[in-house]
This record gives C-alpha cells, sequence and structure tokens, in this order.
C-alpha cells in the first residue's frame, strides 16, 4: 500500500515495542505511564454516570457541540478558576484527552518545515504527534528546575520557531518542575520574540508536599501581552481517568476556532456521556478528596522508589526526588565500571523481572543513552522495593 508521505517522519515507539514484552509473568513493571487503576473512584464515577443518564439524557447520549458540553465547560471554567486561571467557559474546548489538544495544535499551527521547540528529553506522543505535521524538532535543554531559560532564548533567536511546548509541572519523562522565576521568564520571552508557548499540563495538581509554582496561564497576569500567547492544556486522565478521555485546551479566540473547525472533521466532538460523567462528578464535590488520596498514595510510592533507588544503585545512577507526578527521571553514572547504557539495562532488568524505560526516545534531538524513566504510579511500596533490588541485581 501506499501511505502518505507523512508517515516517513515517524517510526513506530521504541517503547511500544517494549511493552511487548511485558506479558512474561511476574514482571514488576515501572514502564507504563499509567495511573494505578485502583485509585479510580468507582463509587463517584458510577453516580455520576448514573445522575448523567437519569437527569440529561438528550445531553448525555445525543450529537453534541464540537466545543464541548456546555455543563462541563462551566465546571472546567470554575476547576480552573480554583487554580487561579479566569477563563470563561467559552473561553475553553473540551479535547478528547489532552492528547488531542496536542494533535488540533499540530493540524492548526505545524506547516511542513516549521520549527517546534521542546524540552529534551520530552512527551514522546508530542513528539510523534507534531512530526507528523512535518514540524522540525528543537530540542532545549533541561535541568531540575525545568527548561534552561537562558538557552531556551538562544534557540527561539537562532530558530524563531513556530511555538514552545513545555510541560512544566512534573514533566513526562524529567519529572522536573519549572521554578517560578524561569515560569516569568519564559513568558516574558514570548512577549519579547513574539512566540507562542504551549503549557501541557496533566500532573499539576498530582503533587505531594508544597504546591508547585502557578501554572504559566495563570502568571499571565503578571507579564503584560502575554495571555494572549499561551495555550494551556488540560486532563481528567491522571487524577480521575484516563479512560474517560476528557481533557481541555484553554487557548486565543482565534485559535480556539480554528481548532474547533478541525475538531469538527476529526471526532465531532468528545463523548457526551463522557462529559456528561465528567461534569456530573466535578459538581459532586468529590474532586479534592479524591486528589487528596491519590497524592497520598503517589507521594509514598515516590519516597519508597527514591529511598531504594539510593539503598540498591547508590551512585551508579543519579536523579532528583520528584515533588509530584508519575516519574522518576534518573541518568546511569558509570561509577565504579557499572553501565552506563540504559538499553543494554533494560534488557538484563527483564531477564531480572523488572522493566522500566530507556530514556533515549524522549529526545527529539541527540538522545542521552545514559538515561531511563522509572514509573512508581502503578506498583505498590513493597513491589517498588523489590523492583528496584531486581534493578539494582541487574546493574
Ligand atoms: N501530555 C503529557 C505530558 C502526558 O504525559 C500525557 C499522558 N501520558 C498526555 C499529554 C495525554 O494524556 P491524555 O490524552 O490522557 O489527557
Amino acid at each position: 500500500m501506499q501511505f502518505a508521505t507523512r508517515l516517513d517522519n515517524v517510526e513506530t515507539s521504541a517503547i511500544r515495542e517494549l511493552f511487548k514484552l511485558l506479558g512474561k509473568p511476574g514482571i514488576i513493571s515501572f514502564a507504563g505511564g499509567f495511573p494505578d487503576s485502583a485509585m479510580f473512584d468507582v463509587e463517584g464515577l458510577k453516580e455520576a454516570s448514573a445522575k448523567a443518564l437519569a437527569e440529561e439524557p438528550g445531553g448525555a447520549l445525543q450529537y453534541g457541540a464540537t466545543e464541548g458540553y456546555e455543563p462541563l465547560r462551566a465546571q472546567l471554567s470554575a476547576f480552573m478558576k480554583g487554580k487561579g486561571v479566569e477563563v470563561a467557559p467559552d473561553g475553553l474546548i473540551v479535547t478528547t484527552g489532552s492528547q488531542q489538544a496536542l494533535d488540533l495544535l499540530g493540524k492548526t499551527l505545524i506547516s511542513p518545515g516549521d520549527k517546534v521547540i521542546v524540552e529534551g528529553p520530552t512527551f514522546l506522543a508530542t513528539i510523534q504527534c507534531f512530526r507528523l505535521y512535518g514540524a522540525q524538532l528543537i530540542s532545549a535543554p533541561i535541568d531540575a528546575e525545568g527548561v534552561q531559560v537562558d538557552r531556551l532564548e538562544q534557540l527561539i533567536v537562532e530558530h524563531k520557531p513556530k511555538f514552545v511546548y513545555l510541560i512544566p509541572t512534573f514533566g513526562n519523562p524529567s519529572g522536573a518542575m519549572l521554578s517560578l522565576e524561569r515560569r516569568k521568564k519564559v513568558l516574558e520571552l514570548a512577549v519579547k520574540h513574539d512566540t507562542v508557548i504551549v503549557e501541557d499540563d496533566p500532573y499539576g495538581d498530582l503533587y505531594f508536599g508544597k504546591a508547585p509554582p502557578p501554572s504559566i496561564l495563570s502568571l499571565t497576569k503578571e507579564v503584560p501581552g502575554s495571555r494572549e500567547r499561551v495555550v494551556h492544556c488540560g486532563s481528567l486522565s491522571k487524577v480521575l481517568s484516563p479512560g474517560l478521555r476528557i481533557g481541555w485546551m484553554i487557548a486565543p479566540p482565534e485559535l480556539l476556532a480554528k481548532a474547533t473547525m478541525c475538531k469538527q472533521f476529526s471526532d465531532a466532538h468528545t463523548s457526551t456521556f463522557a462529559q456528561a460523567t465528567a461534569a456530573q462528578y466535578l459538581k459532586s464535590g468529590r474532586m479534592p478528596d479524591t486528589l487528596a488520596h491519590v497524592r497520598k498514595v503517589y507521594a509514598e510510592r515516590a519516597a519508597a522508589m527514591g529511598a531504594a533507588l539510593k539503598r540498591e544503585l547508590g551512585d551508579a545512577i543519579s536523579f532528583t526526588q520528584p515533588g509530584g507526578g508519575l516519574f522518576f527521571w534518573a541518568r546511569l553514572t558509570g561509577a565504579k565500571g557499572k553501565l552506563a547504557d540504559a538499553n543494554v539495562l533494560a534488557q538484563r532488568a527483564i531477564e531480572k523481572g523488572v522493566a522500566f524505560v530507556p530514556g533515549a526516545p524522549f529526545f527529539a534531538e541527540k538522545p542521552d543513552l545514559a538515561t531511563l524513566r522509572l514509573s512508581f504510579a502503578t506498583a505498590n511500596v513493597e513491589k517498588i522495593e523489590e523492583g528496584i533490588a531486581r534493578l539494582g541485581a541487574a546493574l
């Protein structure tokens, strides 16, 4: 079959290939990007879906507006207000997961050959999605405080990107959190160099101790001229349920209109049943307790993983303890002649009964072969300790 030439720009992700090996019995997996199914508020969602059907069967089961189901847009507007963002219900559109928002940004903003700056490392599906639209990705380096803003400025000046895509809060895979000072600097750069910042924020509510700094979108209040240069993508996937496929995009009206048009040709609208359920759920007032619960459980697991990594791998690995999200991003140091190639370690680890994802595919440019991503989300503390001990043995 003759496929479209745009497919020449992407290949099946190496991670998908690795996932095929995970079926092996007894494997402890730190490889996935999933939240823990045991954390889903099933009772709350049962009630919400029953209410959606009882109170608004027409809305919940009929075709709906492409922009999103009005009661959900209103609830999301209130949810964002709780996070310091003033946005009217018609200032956002509901998307089928935040993944669709990324796709719509590709469709509406990227022409073949356009440059887009991303973090190195960044979310693999973003790399693939933007490349499908022909983007040339430029990688901006990060450290524990997120993207290095001085380097980012140089790259903006040099490449004049269509936009800059950041995961400022508990990045996937980096776990890094962009500092307050750097967030403001990013906005100043957007204004100074007339570029657009896309803030992808599926993990911002998943913090363990201190709340992260305000989102880049909420900081636009402090930087004149910056609001019309920021796109913000949100999601209920990591805190409530990824299966609902509820995400949203906040963007300037002109871009929202184009994205809505493209969405119309793509899926017409996000499932009205899922939207009505999510609206009822947010209205029920259960979200704060759900958030408190997931934060507590993931915080315990992250603490256990950090301690186990130190104990079992010592100076053979370096990492920053994440303050939220789902991931540890680590680097093999090669100390005392130990292995420093995460691909080789991944194969050996599978033989020892533990899985993780090597970091290289998360780089749009210049992969660092010593890096790896470990998710602490789906294994309990006991499994985490056993899994990291196996990783130590593999190393
Ligand atoms: N952005 C990032 C950074 C992610 O990690 C994910 C999920 N892995 C998504 C977007 C997409 O999530 P969803 O479509 O489920 O909202």
